[in-house]
């Protein structure tokens, strides 16, 4: 079987929906498809939990926007009579109701509670345009089978149990094609989790595993992997084909075509991850394997912004490489802060993380309680894969560089926002 993941982008209107159904026909048999909400509604229902967490009475206008958007795509899709449109319609009036009940825990599990539902929303309305264009569909609840801790919109997969219930549900026997959520899973209490932003790769890549799928293929709407954002450099070439390993080396310094977490499952079972344009389906995009050759060995430039770089110092000039280091790590980790970048010297450690904040002020409110802690915010983090001269200078001349590190076949400075 496959796995096939389209994203936001490509689902963000009735025609994206089209599209996708032609795409899954080409396919047809033994498919699991994996969906995310609708182009920016991720963001919109963000906004609806913030107004409600703040007590502002506009998130029922936020929710309204977000329905009228579904509803639309709806319209479009199916009859004046069609029930689907019922059944959105119940599942936003479920979420209008929970969010007319008290509130019951932390922003993150509201956040969990509230932001699923656009998966659901997009799925329910995906499964049912398949079903109805002919082909045998099976809609699946990702929090039947994705059992996950309680770490609220960063939760980890209890791989044994989901790999089981996965296996059971998505029975391709029954079903030709297997529509569920991504990003979203439950834990032991029933409760929806999340699993970190844009986190729906990662889900295709842990069904792929749980299933021992032939290949995982995410469908966006660049061509493939580039060598950098053409955004930033516009002469940005594709990549045929890239190792596992370049892969988690691009994403963990920021690329953000897929998600950082995809890679590991789908290298652990050697499940080659194909990256195409769901606008030009014939053209071969980029495959992800173990066997993989750059052609052509080309700098990747990858860029990371919003970044800020910590210095931290033992107030009583004790060395940092000692005890005080897994103090330090062990303070990042319980504040669910992901490093970047680290540099020590003998009694100074410098750290670059993004600036997530409320969280970083609660590391560093912890930090300051045993060392001295400085800060640069507004930087970002600049990282060359196969760096050459050129490449370096290219992307460093003219910008004010705070911290360089140079290792085999990265380098990566931390320089000031422009
Ligand atoms: N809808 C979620 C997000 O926008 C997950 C995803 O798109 O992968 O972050
Ligand atoms: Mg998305």
């Amino acid at each position: 079987m496959k796995v096939y993941k389209f994203g936001g982008a490509s689902v963000k209107d009735a025609q994206g929906i089209r599209n996708l159904a032609k795409i899954v026909t080409r396919e047809k048999d033994n498919l699991a498809v994996v969906v995310s909400a609708f182009g920016k509604t991720t963001n919109a229902l963000e906004m609806v939990l913030k107004a409600w967490m703040e007590n502002d009475p506009k998130y029922r206008d936020h929710l309204d926007n977000v329905y009228s958007y579904h509803a639309s795509v709806a319209g479009e899709l199916f009859s004046a009579a069609d029930p689907v449109r019922d059944k959105i319609a119940d599942s936003f009036a479920g979420l209008g109701k929970y969010l007319k009940s008290t509130k019951r825990s932390s922003w993150d599990f509201e956040y969990d509670q509230i932001v699923s539902y656009g998966e659901v929303w997009s799925t329910i309305i995906v499964a049912e345009f398949l079903r109805q264009a002919g082909i045998d569909t099976l809609w699946v609840d990702a929090r039947k089978c994705l059992l996950t801790d309680t770490r609220y919109r960063d939760a980890n997969i209890m791989w044994d149990e989901s790999s089981e219930q996965v296996n059971k549900v998505f029975n391709f026997k029954t079903s030709s094609v297997i529509v569920t959520q991504g990003f979203i899973g439950a834990n032991r209490e029933g409760w929806s989790t999340t699993l970190g932003r844009e986190g729906s790769d990662y889900t295709a890549a842990v069904l792929a595993s749980m299933l021992d799928a032939d290949s995982v293929t995410v469908w966006k709407d660049v061509p493939g992997l580039l060598n950098a954002d053409p955004k930033w450099l516009s002469d940005a070439e594709k990549m045929e084909e890239i190792s596992y390993k370049e892969a988690v080396e691009m994403t963990f310094s920021g690329a953000k075509v897929i998600h950082p977490k995809t890679i590991k499952p789908l290298h652990n079972k050697n499940i080659p991850l194909h990256v195409r344009s769901f606008l030009d389906p014939d053209a071969p995009g980029t495959v992800v394997k173990a066997d993989a050759t750059l052609r052509k060995v080309m700098p990747v430039y990858i860029r990371k912004e919003k970044q800020l770089l910590i210095s931290i110092l033992p107030k009583d000039f004790s060395f940092v490489m000692g005890d005080n280091l897994s103090r330090i790590f062990q303070s990042f980790n319980t504040f669910g802060i992901k490093v970047n970048l680290v540099e020590a010297s003998a009694i100074s450690i410098n750290v670059c993380v993004d600036d997530e904040r409320p969280k970083v002020d609660a590391l560093l409110g912890d930090l300051k309680n045993d060392y001295s802690v400085f800060y640069n915010e507004d930087l970002e983090m600049l990282s060359i894969r196969h760096y050459t001269p050129g490449a370096i200078k290219r992307i460093t001349s003219g910008r004010e560089i705070l911290l360089e590190q140079k290792a085999r076949s990265t380098v990566r400075f931390v320089v000031r926002g422009k």
